[in-house]
């Protein structure tokens, strides 16, 4: 179980005096097994949220708790085990791996770093990951760079994968991915989140992505929660004039 509370961000804006409220006093709880959606426009502080869910930025004020300890005074070991057990997934997917390493080694980095694993017990994990990601064997072989943008993704959750974490976190994972991959991808999210039980946080600008997949959109807006809602297939759940709002731009496309 992941537990916010009343968490703050402050940035100092840059060339000027003033501080500027990121994440402002947010509150919530995500269950272990949940597949949550954030919601919200470019700036409203989606992304420092992720990064302090997942302990890459310390708060201003406030806390994160994961299985009840807080993940900012984590120190070490424990800072490490962590960090396995919260995989961060961003859009960027070939920014994200090291243009050195094939994607076998990829894959291999958070097995030898977090796990004991023999050379053959290695290969097969490995392999049972990539089948399960789909793209062919031979790109085991290959670099990032030689990666379609959709490859890249899968080879980033077959990565995050490896760790073996509770909760994975997709910062505007699929943004900037042709509809079809991006179809693809989010269907081998909700089979992840329903075959192994993860707990996924997935955000996006895209209210329509959100309702795809989710059985919770929360709605962020200057910081704040302003809309937190379990969705059970009708968005009569939503009131905030806000979330009516975005609703209404993609009734088109909802039917
Ligand atoms: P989102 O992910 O919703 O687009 P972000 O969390 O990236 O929003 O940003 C929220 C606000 O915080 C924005 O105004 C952004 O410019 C500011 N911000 C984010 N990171 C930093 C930083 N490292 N330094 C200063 N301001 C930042």
């Amino acid at each position: 179980m992941i537990k916010v509370n009343n968490l703050s961000k402050e940035f100092h804006e840059q060339g000027t005096s003033n501080e500027l409220l990121a994440v402002d006093h947010v509150d919530f709880t995500i269950q272990n097994g949940s597949f949550c959606a954030l919601v919200g426009e470019s700036g409203s502080g989606k992304s420092t949220l992720a990064q302090l869910m997942c302990g890459l930025l310390v708060p201003s004020s406030g806390e994160v708790l994961f299985e009840g300890k807080n993940i900012s005074l984590c120190r070490g070991k424990q800072k490490q085990v962590l960090r396995s057990k919260i995989q961060l997934i961003l859009q960027d997917g070939k920014g994200a791996m090291d243009p050195r390493f094939t994607v076998y080694q990829i894959i291999a980095e958070p097995i030898r770093n977090f796990r004991k694993l023999s050379k053959k017990e290695e290969e097969r994990e490995i392999n049972d990951l990539l089948t399960m990601m789909e793209p062919p064997e031979e790109i085991k072989l290959r670099k990032a760079h030689e990666l379609s943008g959709g490859q890249q993704k899968r080879v980033c959750i077959a990565r995050a994968l490896a760790a073996q974490p509770d909760v994975l976190i997709f910062d505007e994972a699929v943004s900037g991915l042709d509809v079809l991959v991006r179809k693809h991808i989010l269907d081998l999210l909700k089979r992840l989140h329903q075959e192994r039980k993860m707990t996924c946080f997935f955000i996006t600008h895209d209210l329509d992505v959100a309702l795809y997949l989710a059985d919770r959109v929360m709605v962020m807006r200057c910081g704040k929660i302003i809309e937190d809602r379990t969705f059970h297939g009708s968005t009569d759940c939503f009131t905030h004039p806000y979330t009516k709002l975005l609703l209404h731009s993609i009734a088109p496309y909802l039917g």
